[in-house]
């Protein structure tokens, strides 16, 4: 598992966008999955989308957004790869 801790490079556009690349899956965009897109419908009722890219995943909750990384890219990820 990668451990990236935040990285200092400038924001491109208004959100923290930059797609996570997780060991596992060769990220390209041949894979099937690329733009395939997991929800996610938290306690508060707001559903987030995982997308997966060819650049690697992708996330619209607050933690992608501002941290770049999250528990659904993470749990998406790991059912991925545990097929
Ligand atoms: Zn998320």
């Amino acid at each position: 598992m990668t451990d990236r801790t935040k990285t200092s490079r400038p924001q491109k556009s208004k959100w923290y966008r930059k797609p996570l690349k997780l060991d596992g899956i060769n990220f390209n965009k041949n894979h099937f999955l690329v733009g395939f897109q997991w929800p996610y419908t938290n306690c508060m009722g707001t559903t987030y989308l995982t997308t997966m890219t060819a650049e690697g995943w992708t996330c619209e909750c607050m933690g992608f957004t501002s941290h770049g990384r999250c528990k659904h890219i993470k749990q998406v990820h790991e059912k991925m790869i545990a097929e």
